[in-house]
């Protein structure tokens, strides 16, 4: 069974409550929010930066990570406490996210095709909660699609020709929806078509009313782009909530000409965003290789999904 290979889950409740983070990052430059319940919870007052060990189930020569209590993710309706000694097992392995009593029903029993939409009008109307997977090109998106679905080829439908700038709609377990958008930032495409699929995303995002969070994937074996940080402040100044799906973390050589590891290109990235963002945003470290991240994922979207259908 799928279940017993997610991690376990501990929650506790604190008799002297601390206050709790925002279960979204706020942009410093506020524009139009169409995702507010998501961004109702309380800034927190947690001054700390101890880092807090993580716990290590990892491969050998996986680095450790060390984050301190304010870079942390805590959904709503979850509390942290400076001096919780278990905290370390309630932090998804690779990942800034905190479990909170949300995270149940993650495992994947069944993914289907549903439709390829070219408006966001044209998208399903069933109300069920969705994710949208989105990324530059080559990124290592269908990779990642197919290891969450675990199939080899479902993600081929949004490779084939007529559907690569449509938005796919994948249904998982007849409740939830994996989006899958056109690539960006894919040179040879004329630059009319670049446009129009600035447009045509950007209006997903702003309009579509059951998107819970946009998954933004980066590549941890490079340097930042400049086209990712425009892309992850965009969605920061427009409020879209956003979890950061750090790609291809399995490779690991250093690269002679100063090149940097996966942990490194994360925590810079990290950096050269954290001006648009009161506190960071979720972030996981995956690669579609080892199935590193897969089940932090699957569990990270269980948890916002069903605090998003309670609200
Ligand atoms: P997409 O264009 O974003 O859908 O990217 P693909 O999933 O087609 O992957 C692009 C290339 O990166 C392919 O050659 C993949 O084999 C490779 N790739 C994807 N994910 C990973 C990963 O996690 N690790 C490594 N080492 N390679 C990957």
């Amino acid at each position: 069974m799928v279940v017993t290979q997610l991690p376990r889950f501990h929650y506790l409740v604190f008799k002297n409550p601390p206050p709790s983070f925002k279960f979204f990052p706020k942009p410093k430059v506020p524009i139009k929010s169409t995702a507010s319940t998501l961004f109702s919870a309380p800034k927190s007052t947690l001054s700390t930066t101890e880092p807090i060990p993580i716990t290590d189930f990892s491969l050998p020569d996986e680095p450790k990570l060390e984050i301190s209590l304010d870079k942390l993710f805590v959904p709503p309706e979850t509390q942290v406490s400076c001096d919780d000694s278990s905290l370390s097992t309630r932090i998804l392995k690779g990942s800034n996210i905190v479990l909170s009593r949300y995270a149940r029903d993650a495992q994947v029993v069944q993914a289907e095709f549903v439709k390829s939409s070219v408006r966001t009008e044209d998208c399903p109307s069933d109300g069920l909660p969705e994710f949208a997977l989105v990324g530059r090109s080559n990124v290592g998106k269908s990779s990642l699609l197919n290891s969450l679905v675990r199939r080899k080829r479902l993600a081929l439908t949004s490779k084939k020709p007529g559907k690569t700038q449509c938005i796919n709609h994948f249904r998982i377990n007849d409740s939830w929806y994996l989006v899958d958008l056109p690539g960006y930032g894919y040179a040879s495409a004329p630059q009319e078509l670049r446009t129009d699929w600035g447009k045509f995303t950007k209006d997903y995002f702003i309009n579509r009313s059951t998107l819970v969070s946009v998954f933004l994937l980066i590549d941890a074996s490079i340097p930042a782009k400049k086209i990712d940080l425009e892309y992850a402040s965009w969605l920061g100044q427009n409020q879209v909530p956003m979890t950061l799906i750090f790609t291809k973390c399995d490779k690991r050589k250093k690269k002679k000409n100063g090149g940097k590891r996966p942990e490194e290109n994360v925590k810079d990235f990290q950096e050269l965003i954290c001006g648009f963002f009161q506190t960071v945003p979720p972030w996981i470290m995956t690669s579609s290789v080892t199935n590193q991240g897969r089940d932090e994922i699957l569990l990270h979207m269980a948890q916002l999904r069903n605090y998003w259908l309670k609200h």
